[in-house]
């Protein structure tokens, strides 16, 4: 492992000392080399980072030094045609901490001061250092782009995953039925008769019992069973607007999937993709972890000097739940 000195900031940035950072696939595509760092090696990894600030930028504003904080991971340019209409994940130069930046798997990492959140002392680091991708790709996911209502199904693939996990809570939060993929699996077998789930969608209830037990499925696969299981969409008001929707957060697995298109086209599906969220939606979910109406997932938590072992854990697919360096 290579030695790393104190990230030097600049003025608008502070340097946060790590207190937990949590695996997430964006390592694991970095670490195979499927997304090569942008910057070259040496490499810090670790998108998802909470810990207290140690130093500030001469120009860092809104943040104090020994502050609890998360760091949202997201950067933009702030000059391209899509920052400036707001959209900033859709920035033409958008990146992520520990991927196009050295992240959090070290004991200081420097962040832009305005990328802080306050984390109330009632969260844990590790609890912190859950949200930042996985609580927030699944909320954007769900409800920006999915526009899920109440009432309505959803299927989560990789339900045991970070994301997944997190998803379910924030569709029962809202409101929504999480499908129960084995119950329905037992129903259709028993039936000769096949009621595909009705709502958005993101997953499909067909997963492998090996798969299933991971919590882990291939983007893969799940593109084909994901718009088999969807339901049908409607272009008419009717009381569950929206549905038959799918949206993919991601490719870990593969980046290539297959795709019945009869099922797009005749149920009129709609396909969507997101990454990310914005930094209010992220401080919109942190109150309701303060409140106590979402919990971060947690699988276990692997000292620093045992990265090696908390990767191989995640690639064995051995987690259920969030994987957590931190440093001693
Ligand atoms: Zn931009």
């Amino acid at each position: 492992m290579a030695t790393i000195g104190i990230p030097r900031r600049r003025p608008t940035e502070v340097v946060v000392r790590v207190k937990a950072c949590a695996l997430n696939g964006v390592d694991m595509l970095l670490l195979d080399g499927r997304f090569p760092p942008p910057e070259g090696l040496p490499h810090v990894n670790g998108c998802e980072v909470a810990g207290t600030v140690e130093t500030l930028g001469a120009a860092a504003k809104g943040v104090s030094v020994g502050q609890r904080v998360i760091v949202f991971p997201g950067f933009s340019c702030g000059t391209c045609e899509f920052c400036l209409r707001g959209e900033r994940t859709l920035c033409l130069r958008y990146g992520y901490l520990g991927a196009h930046k050295d992240g959090g798997y070290a004991e200081r990492v420097k962040v832009l001061a305005g990328s802080c959140l306050p984390l109330h002392d009632s969260v844990s680091f590790e609890a912190g250092a859950a949200l930042p991708l996985a609580f927030l790709t699944s909320w954007h996911a769900l409800l920006v782009k999915a526009e899920l209502k109440p009432g309505q199904t959803v299927l989560v693939q990789a339900a045991g995953s970070g994301i997944g996990s997190a998803a379910i809570q924030i569709a029962r939060l809202i409101g929504a039925r999480v499908a129960d993929d084995r119950r329905q699996r037992r129903q259709r077998s028993s039936s000769p008769k096949r009621s595909a789930p009705s709502g958005s969608s993101t997953t499909a209830p067909r997963t492998s019992s090996k798969r299933r037990r991971s919590g882990r499925t291939s983007a893969g696969w799940t593109s084909s069973s994901s718009t088999s299981a969807a339901r049908r969409s409607s272009d008419r008001p009717t009381r569950s607007p929206r549905l038959g929707t799918l949206v993919s957060i991601g490719s870990h697995d593969t980046h290539w999937g297959r795709l019945d298109l009869r099922h797009v086209y005749s149920k009129n599906l709609r396909i969507l993709g997101t990454n990310l969220g914005s930094i209010l939606e992220l401080r919109t979910l942190l109150e309701y972890v303060v409140d106590g109406r979402l919990k971060p997932v947690i699988d276990r938590a692997f000292p620093l000097a045992d990265a090696r072992h908390a990767v191989q854990h995640v690639l064995d697919r051995k987690n259920k739940g969030k994987v957590l360096l931190v440093p001693r």
